[in-house]
């Protein structure tokens, strides 16, 4: 896999990031870019204050096209942020 560049790269990885279950350089690309990038590090922080219990629960009840939706949703909130914020 080739360095995540972009918010959507990054959010695609995040859940292996928070789980711990990214190789160590991968890790510190995706740290690189949520210290530069806002919308991407308040998004991390929303994730990680989720309990792991909740997230379980979440992974188990919610089907994949929700979860596809609301991953859209979400980087969809972010190029919108990064657009009008700079
Ligand atoms: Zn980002």
């Amino acid at each position: 896999m080739s360095h995540p560049k972009t918010c959507q790269e990054c959010l695609d990885l995040l859940t292996d990031y928070v789980d711990g279950e990214l190789p160590s350089d991968l890790q510190g690309r995706l740290e690189e870019h949520f210290g530069d990038c806002q919308p991407c590090e308040d998004f991390v922080a929303t994730y990680r204050a989720t309990s792991s219990v909740c997230r379980k629960v979440l992974a188990r009840t919610m089907p994949e096209s929700v979860a596809a939706r609301l991953r859209s949703f979400l980087r969809s909130e972010i190029e919108k942020d990064k657009a009008s914020g700079g």
